[in-house]
């Protein structure tokens, strides 16, 4: 056998068990071993690619290759793990941007390699290889400058309100056409001009795409650029004649794609208009003055309403993943359902800062599945409910999203807390969320603001208890 038939056979173990890992990551209960499918192709993959680089003939060229891939291979692990182990789960999404970064970047590299290094090819070929190159450089330079803005809005390095340039919808068709053009011309004439004039083109457009999308629709465009990536990935697969580029793009792209619809719909935003840099979204007219007088309460007279309670509901949101309050807010589910009263969870489909943030901290503090809800699964209960705990959570509870058509979160689907008839909001000062937005909430009768860290108030509650 010869040895690309070895590394293909193992790019086919490795893409299944990719499909594998995407299978199991769908459920809580499988995502671990999903993980280690995953691991495990990728340690297939790269052992693949290693020997597939080892096996030709031996010349100075091969030797010089496998030390750069060595001390790659070395620097990036050495890398990963720092940052993977030293990262706060609240960091998490901004680090996922910082990666997409380097996909796109990987794939305008490869791109240009691809370009200054034209093998000896037929005319057809040239041009599909011109094609690839082009294509390559585009969606990989859109995802590189995307993805640094993404980092920098998520890490608030940068303001998350959308850039409203005038005619913003113009510039970036006009951008696409620009693109069609210069790929024609590319393929007729493959000349160094036209690749500069792509990138710079891809690159501006990939910072105004994102740049032009609110806080509010972050989300969204982080799974979104994740899509990118893989498309970028499998642009580069293409380049590199490599199946497995190819397929592994495809899956992160279209899983991508299909995560950002999912959350699109969940947030009823439209899919085509993230994915056009805030296509058709007016300027937001929304402001963050208050707008009433709010009440407060003490620890101790929360856990005598709770003692009183039927059934209870927690919210939990960013705030809980900040003050790592997931521990002490298990104990507290706990004790309460020890004292035969009803306590779940509502999950909005983006509290905190990435897709499943709260069910990840839930899990970690071995709250049972089976009580933590979706939100469709609860906001019709919250009418019924005698105490809600919203526990580090803000936009995700914020009426303004159905009762304010000029709010810049307006028409996102958020838990109906203040339909319940007592809401207990934990959190340190009366600060605007995520978004940037006044919450009307914490001025409505049932209300009561209890101020503090979120963790130390849930031990005071358990104390009081
Ligand atoms: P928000 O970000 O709206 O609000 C979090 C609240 O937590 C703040 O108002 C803050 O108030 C409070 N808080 C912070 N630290 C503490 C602490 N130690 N103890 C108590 N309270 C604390 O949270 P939500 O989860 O409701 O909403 C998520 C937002 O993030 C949405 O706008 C969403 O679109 C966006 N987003 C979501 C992503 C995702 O995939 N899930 C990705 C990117 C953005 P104070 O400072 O007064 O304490």
């Amino acid at each position: 056998m010869t040895a690309q038939a070895v590394a293909n056979a193992a790019y086919v173990a490795a893409a299944l068990l990719f499909i594998m890992s995407l299978a199991g990551l769908s459920k809580h209960e499988t995502g671990r071993t999903g993980i280690r499918y995953g691991i495990a192709g990728m340690a297939i993959a790269m052992s693949a690619t290693v020997w597939l680089t080892l096996s030709g003939e031996w010349t100075d060229s091969t030797l010089l290759g496998l030390g750069l891939l060595v001390a790659a291979l070395a620097i990036g692990a050495v890398i990963g793990l720092w940052r993977a182990k030293v990262v706060a789960m609240t960091g998490m999404p901004e680090l996922i941007a910082l990666f997409h970064s380097f996909v796109g970047l990987t794939a305008v590299l490869v791109g240009w390699n691809g370009a200054l290094h034209a093998k000896e090819l037929t005319p057809t070929l040239a041009a599909v290889h011109s094609a690839e190159v082009f294509i390559g450089v585009f969606i990989g330079a859109i995802t590189f400058t995307g993805s640094i803005v993404a980092y920098l809005k998520l890490s608030a390095k940068m303001s998350s309100k959308p850039l409203i340039l005038p005619g913003r919808n113009l510039l970036n068709l006009s951008a696409l056409v620009v693109f069609v053009v210069l790929t024609v011309a590319y393929v007729i004439t493959p000349e160094l001009g036209l690749l500069i004039a792509v990138t710079a083109l891809a690159l501006a457009l990939g910072w105004h795409l994102v740049a032009s999308i609110g806080g509010g629709d972050m989300p969204v465009v982080v799974s979104m650029l994740n899509s990118y990536s893989g498309w970028a990935a499998a642009a580069t697969g293409f380049l590199l004649s490599n199946d497995l580029l190819i397929v592994t793009g495809a899956l992160v792209g279209s899983s991508g794609a299909y995560l950002s619809y999912i959350m699109c719909r969940a947030m009823n935003r439209s899919f085509i208009s993230v994915i056009f840099g805030g296509y058709g979204i007016e300027a937001p007219s929304g402001s963050d003055e208050e707008v009433g007088e709010h009440t407060e309460i003490e620890a101790s007279s929360v856990a005598e309403l709770l003692s009183n309670a039927k059934s209870v509901v927690i919210t939990p949101g960013y705030g809980m993943a900040v003050a790592q309050a997931q521990y002490p807010v298990a104990e507290l589910a706990k004790k309460l359902r020890e004292k035969g009263i009803e306590v779940r969870f509502g999950i909005h489909p983006v509290a905190g800062r990435l897709p499943g943030h709260m069910n990840v901290l839930l899990a970690e503090a071995k709250v049972p599945y089976d009580i933590v809800l979706e939100m469709d699964e609860i906001n019709e209960d919250l009418a019924g409910t005698n105490v809600v705990l919203v526990i580090g959570a803000n936009d995700t509870v914020n009426p303004a999203a159905t009762e304010n058509p000029s709010s810049p979160i307006a028409g996102m689907p958020v838990l109906k807390v203040w339909e319940a008839e007592n809401v207990i909001v934990f959190k340190r000062s009366m600060a605007s969320g995520y978004a940037g937005v006044a919450n009307p909430l914490f001025y409505k009768s049932n209300a009561k603001m209890l101020f503090g860290d979120a963790k130390d108030k849930v031990n005071d509650i358990l104390k009081a208890l």
